[in-house]
């Protein structure tokens, strides 16, 4: 028996993998979904994450990203598939939004530019834009479906049985076991969602620059839009601060004027879980029964089907993709210190 410690995205994604793949698996989570995939935006874009010596991140989420479409239809999840809209606010903003633009072609990624009327043709409710651009291949989910999805199929317990697992799969987020909790640490993000009418929504999800803060608006079938979304380095327990809500609703109804009228329905935090060089932890640790799949931080919703894949040919086949094997952050642990 395999025994899977945590219900988010990622245990979530490896069970029905597992599952799938006819083992048997004990998946153990007092409050399921509640983590940082309650929180997530739902982004499934490689070009619009994309940063400097991020490059290992990038090639596994265009990996995931292809698997999202089947992976979608699988689970009944509405995929968005409008790709995502770069807008800027000035010209000082235009120079990070170039920038971001030339790493994704020099990425590989399909980008086209937009100036300023041809960025309002595409998105007649922007407000005060000087240009941008579009990646065409830059998606969204809803998590929360996902995450229900996934939880018709695979059953949680809240405390684990007392029976003797072979491998236990760590997927508890922020949150690792105290043998591992040095590799992650958590970092806040407050995000807001919001109910607005057809009329204010836009049409796919804007990245935006505006006036030297950044903010994206994605929004979902039904209404609702998600704002989001700060991110800070913190050791309490993740809380929505007045600040945080404040920028993003100041930069949100800045870039997009008809969000004023939306209705203010919900602002949340959790911790993503960030690691030393912001790739996850998916594979072997130094004890043969334990395997993480863990770390994910701004990407686990868009590294979830890859992360089920690359669990599961782990434990069948012995499998390690380099990149993200959780060896590299491990040190030699000292006699009596684990
Ligand atoms: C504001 C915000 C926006 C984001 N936007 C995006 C986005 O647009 N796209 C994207 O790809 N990613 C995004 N992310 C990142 C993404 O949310 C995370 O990378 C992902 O949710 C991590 O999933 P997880 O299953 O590892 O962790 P979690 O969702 O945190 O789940 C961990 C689970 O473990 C359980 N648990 C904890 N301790 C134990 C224990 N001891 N035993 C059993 N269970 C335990 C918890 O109850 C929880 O259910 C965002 C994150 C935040 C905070």
């Amino acid at each position: 028996m395999i025994r899977v410690l945590g219900a988010g995205i990622i245990g979530l994604a490896v069970s029905d993998e597992l599952l799938r793949r006819g083992h048997e698996v004990e998946v153990v989570d007092p409050a399921p979904g509640s983590g940082a995939s309650f929180a997530a935006a739902g982004m499934l874009t490689p070009a619009g994450e994309l940063w400097h010596g991020e490059e290992a991140v990038h090639r596994l989420g265009r990996v995931s990203a292809g698997l999202w479409p089947a992976y979608a239809a699988r689970l009944r999840v509405p995929l968005h598939t409008g790709g995502t809209l770069l807008a800027a606010a000035d010209h000082g903003d235009l120079q990070l939004l170039d920038r971001q633009v030339a790493l994704a072609r020099s990425a590989g990624e399909p980008v086209v530019e937009l100036g300023r009327r041809e960025l309002v043709e595409q998105e007649p409710r922007l407000g005060r834009v000087v240009g941008g651009a579009l990646f065409p291949e830059d998606h969204s989910v809803d998590p929360r479906a996902v995450v229900t999805a996934l939880l018709e199929r695979v059953p949680v317990v809240a405390t684990p049985s007392g029976r003797d697992a072979a491998v236990t799969v760590v997927a508890t987020g922020a949150a690792l076991p105290v043998a591992y909790s040095g590799l992650v640490r958590g970092v806040r993000g407050e995000i807001l969602r919001l109910r607005a009418s057809p009329a204010d929504l836009p049409e796919r999800t804007v990245r935006a620059w505006v006036h030297g803060e950044q903010v994206y608006v994605v929004p979902r079938a039904g209404g609702e839009v998600v704002v989001g979304a700060t991110q800070q380095e913190h050791a309490g327990a993740p809380i929505v601060t007045v600040e945080g809500a404040w920028r993003l609703l100041d930069t949100a109804r800045r870039l997009l004027p008809g969000l004023d009228r939306a209705e203010l329905v919900e602002a949340t935090a959790r911790d993503r879980p960030g690691t030393r060089d912001n790739l996850p932890l998916i594979g072997p640790t130094d004890d043969p029964r334990v395997v993480l799949a863990a770390g994910h931080f701004r990407h686990g919703v868009l590294l979830a089907p890859l992360t089920a894949q690359l669990i599961a040919d782990h434990l069948e086949h012995g499998h390690v993709e380099p990149a993200v094997d959780p060896r590299r952050l491990l040190v030699p642990s000292l006699e009596g210190t684990r």
